[in-house]
């Protein structure tokens, strides 16, 4: 493992209770980090710490809600209290907005809900952990960016866009005012995963193989996948990265659109008679069902979502 081992650390995260929380606190104990585990359910939240403990790691748990600055400033303190030090901060709580509102009708009171919890929060719990960490001249921060922070999407979300590039553009700021002063301030970026955030686009719209046909990997991520990139950015292996955006989402970033299109190579070989990539490539399948459900336009944009 090398430098990429966690041993002796303290790291603090926030959204702890479920979802992709959850599953840092794990892989991050897993390779020797303690930890301070935030969210607003204390019981969701005492069930991972004692899942944690038990494999020997030592667990402070703090209930707060991440938008509230007198929270952040008494979780912040139990840590330090409890631990002497944080050594990492992962800025991951958020929420999300199913809905599919078009801008032109998104509500004052979402759009400002969604801010001060995945702008607002991720900044004081960056501002509080990063004096301390000044202070020691040590520290890194990880926060929960998204793909949608660096580009416009389909799925008509404008304050967690919006929230998000809020995310990206912070951590670079954050990265380049701290860097000389010793701690280091990346984001990382997923694409789809599977967690409650996610779960209704899941399993009430079925968007899944919507959004796996237009990954370039043809496929949704995995959790794990993101902790992985969460432990790199965490660790010292690290040690020279700053400012960085680093997104987890099977090359859809990358595919600046293009990969939504169905490839058209196949159309021009059936029309004169004979493809022109015999059999197609591999994972990539000329299905017509594919390709109606591109002809009937984009969820959300072309068409309402279903209710509810
Ligand atoms: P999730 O399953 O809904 O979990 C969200 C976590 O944040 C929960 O632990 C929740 O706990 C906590 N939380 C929500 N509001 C909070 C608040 N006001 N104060 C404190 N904690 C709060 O979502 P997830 O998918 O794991 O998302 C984690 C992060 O990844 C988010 O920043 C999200 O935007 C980002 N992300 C997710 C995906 C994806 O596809 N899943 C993709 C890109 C980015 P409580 O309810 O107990 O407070």
């Amino acid at each position: 493992m090398g430098a990429f081992e966690l041993n002796g650390k303290v790291a603090l995260i926030t959204g702890a209770s479920y979802g992709l929380g959850e599953v840092f606190a794990h892989r991050m104990a897993d390779i020797g980090a303690d930890l301070v585990l935030t969210a607003r359910s204390a019981e969701m939240l005492e069930g991972v710490a004692s899942a944690i403990r038990a494999k020997g790691r030592k667990v402070t748990v703090a209930a707060g809600d991440v938008s509230v600055e007198d929270d952040v400033r008494r979780v912040v303190a139990a840590g330090v209290k409890d631990h002497g030090k944080i050594d990492i901060l992962v800025n991951n709580a958020g929420i999300s907005d199913m809905r599919g509102l078009t801008s032109e009708n998104y509500d004052t009171e979402t759009f400002n809900r969604i801010f001060a919890v995945d702008a607002l929060g991720v900044f004081l719990y960056a501002r509080e952990v990063g004096r301390h960490m000044l202070e020691r001249r040590s520290g890194s921060i990880v926060n929960i960016c998204s793909i949608m922070g660096s580009g416009a999407n389909e799925l008509n979300v404008i304050a967690y866009t919006a929230a998000k590039g809020a995310v990206r553009n912070l951590t670079q700021q954050l990265g380049c005012e701290w860097a000389d002063r010793g701690v280091r301030v990346n984001a990382v970026s997923p694409g789809f995963i599977a967690t409650e955030m996610t779960r209704a686009a899941i399993e009430g719209l079925g968007m899944a193989d919507y959004i796996a046909s237009r990954t370039p990997m043809r496929r949704i991520g995995d959790a794990d996948e993101v902790a992985n990139a969460v432990i790199f950015l965490a660790s010292d292996a690290s040690s020279y990265i700053t400012g960085h955006d680093l997104l987890v989402d099977g090359g859809t970033n990358a595919s600046n659109g293009t990969f939504q299109v169905r490839p058209g190579h196949f159309d021009w070989g059936a029309m004169i008679g004979k493809p022109v990539i015999p059999g197609g490539y591999e994972g990539m399948v000329p299905l017509p069902e594919r390709f109606s459900l591109w002809a009937a336009g984009i969820p959300g944009v072309h068409y309402e979502l279903p209710a509810g």
